[in-house]
């Protein structure tokens, strides 16, 4: 079986382990990983901040209990936290950075800010 080139599909000569023609496709190939890897994380960290930017506003208005269907939380995604508590027998504790909020029948509870 002709063993080929990751990144150009050149066929392969030398060590039987070897993935890549040359330096420069092998750099080629990591780059385009490392980039589709970023792009990934930066649509995760924009989701996230968009949550921040409506938890920050809700807040800011002295709002503490909130329909997840209210218009000021339009396009929250309650998928997207930055870290939740699991207490024993208590519901989970929800963070999204600074703040921190329960999920309670279609609510968004307990909206609290880390000082
Ligand atoms: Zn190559």
């Amino acid at each position: 079986m002709e063993r080929i080139c990751r990144e150009c599909g050149a066929p392969l000569t030398g060590r039987s382990d070897k993935k890549f023609c040359s330096d420069g496709c092998r750099t080629s190939w990591h780059n385009r990983r490392y980039c589709a890897m970023l792009s990934k994380a930066a649509a995760v960290n924009r989701t996230l901040m968009h949550n921040r930017k409506l938890l920050e506003a809700v807040y800011d208005k002295g709002i503490r209990r909130i329909s997840l269907t209210d218009g000021a939380l339009a396009g929250f995604d309650i998928r997207y936290f930055t870290s939740v508590e699991t207490p024993l027998l208590r519901s989970a504790v929800y963070h999204c950075y600074e703040f921190s909020y329960v999920l309670s029948r279609g609510k968004l509870c307990r909206l609290a800010k880390a000082t």
